[in-house]
């Protein structure tokens, strides 16, 4: 056994900004960070020449299907391909058959995770059984840690229990996410509204579906003086009403995923249902919108959600087939791919931390301009300790690269290229929008509390998976 791991030679990035310096791991923890570290006898070096060394990431949004869809994922499937994704840990939405929506089936699900290499945490659904009738007993659900509710997979609809569930929830708390979505005007949609939905004869789903509910949602919380975190935002207008309640001092939060910043509706002009999602992809002034205001502040969080199915539920038309597409795997490297597109639309990053600025622009020969490095930093601290904040996990995921902080460590390889294989993806099910596609950079290696689970892209510890 090696008594400490280095990593020598790369560039960290961490939530205070970039430097160059080498670190070494005892145990759980980072032991040393300084410019030069000498490996000694017993050490585990790891060479990160060339790479960028940063805080691991948390999900903050993953459909782990258990209990009752394991045919799509089981919890040994999906945190393996949370692991090589690069996350340390992810949060299992409650639309599970059942529902997670009582502290016994919580807890259940929290044992049958608590033994594999990444953390699973919890969420609950707001209203039993996520019907939205009744309000599931968050009192009880706080008390076996649940820090999130959510009826995620569909709106609750009830204004009056919405109003009910954050005036609860703010006491407890507990953060009440919302995947906004008013059902009258979603009923049977498939697809994005506008003239390619017309054109392709297909069931719309408008945008107003979502940001109705932004929008009443954002004055409920308001009136209640409780916190309200948006899921999976996918349009202009949404992102907008989100900007203009944090300007107003309202207690909002936000997400949006990989899929809604790379991926426009075009994708289904073949009718193609691996790119049937919910919300729907959107056009392309909705995706330069939405880094617009990932690079203002707007978004918290980038959340996957991670959707898988068994191909019996996705190969079928379009109007059948079930919502949803796999995420974790590829969420980072498809937006590190995706920065040069966003930088050929002129697009910059708005809102840098002073000292985070200060530290790119002290950076000898990074590699990499500055706007692709001032990129890459926004889009990590929405995949790392932004998420870690949301879900309350505290002292273990600072986003701080310090001695004595809890070693949650990816190094990743921006230079590595592949084409996305099949016989790749780890998830149980295999619908990857990225199958086939070439993706720029790879997670080369986890560290998770110490222990070292990915090597050269390739997941360790195979046995502690089952
Ligand atoms: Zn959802």
């Amino acid at each position: 056994m090696f008594s400490r791991i280095v990593i020598r030679g790369g560039l960290l990035v961490d939530r205070y900004g970039f430097r160059r310096e080498d670190l070494a791991i005892s145990g759980a923890d980072i032991s040393e960070v300084s410019p030069r570290i000498k490996p000694i006898a017993g050490d585990l070096e790891i060479d990160a020449a060339g790479g960028l060394v940063m805080p691991a990431f948390v999900d903050p949004h993953t459909h782990l299907r258990t209990p009752g869809g394991e045919e799509a994922e089981t919890l040994a499937t999906g945190t393996r391909a949370a692991a090589l994704g690069g996350y340390a840990a992810v949060l299992a939405m409650p639309n599970t058959e059942p529902a997670l929506d009582s502290p016994s089936r919580i807890t259940q699900l929290l044992n049958s995770a608590a033994g594999l290499p990444i953390k699973v945490l919890a969420s609950a659904s707001i209203t039993r059984d996520r019907r939205g009738l009744e309000l599931s007993p968050f009192q009880s659900l706080a008390a076996v840690g649940v820090r999130i509710v959510t009826d995620d997979g569909s709106g609750l609809q009830d204004a009056h229990l919405m109003r009910r569930a954050l005036e609860y929830c703010s006491e407890l708390g507990i953060v009440v996410a919302q995947h906004a979505e008013v059902s009258e005007l979603f009923r049977k949609g498939v697809m994005n509204e506008g003239e390619l939905s017309a054109r392709l004869g297909v069931n719309p789903i408008p945008a107003s579906a979502e940001e109705v509910m932004v929008a009443r949602d954002i004055e409920l919380a308001r009136s209640a003086r409780a916190r309200i975190h948006f899921l999976h935002l996918s349009t202009a207008r949404s992102a907008e009403l989100v900007r203009r309640a944090k300007e107003d001092s309202i207690a909002v939060t936000a997400e949006v995923t990989p899929h809604h910043l790379t991926m426009s509706e075009d994708l289904l002009a073949e009718y193609d249902s691996l790119y049937k999602v919910n919300p729907p992809l959107r056009t392309h002034a909705d995706i330069e919108a939405l880094w617009s205001h990932l690079g203002m502040g707007t978004f918290d969080v980038i959340g996957t959600d991670h959707a898988p199915h068994p191909l019996w539920k996705k190969q079928t038309p379009l109007d059948e087939a079930a919502f949803g597409m796999l995420g974790l795997q590829h969420s980072f490297v498809a937006l590190w791919s995706e920065i040069p597109a966003v930088l050929a639309r002129g697009q910059l990053v708005a809102a840098l931390p002073n000292g985070v600025r200060s530290s790119l622009e002290n950076l000898d020969h990074p590699g990499h301009t500055f706007e692709t490095l001032a990129w890459l930093w926004q889009i990590l601290s929405r995949m790392s300790w932004k998420p870690a904040e949301l879900l309350g996990m505290g002292d273990s995921f600072t986003g701080e690269i310090e001695p004595g902080r809890l070693a949650n460590l990816v190094v990743f390889d921006p230079n590595k290229g592949a084409t996305v294989s099949a016989e790749s993806i780890v998830s149980k099910a295999s619908n990857s929008p990225y199958l086939g596609k070439s993706l720029q950079g790879g997670i080369a290696e986890l560290i998770v509390g110490g222990r070292r689970l990915l090597e050269d892209g390739k997941l360790l510890e195979e046995g502690n998976w089952n």
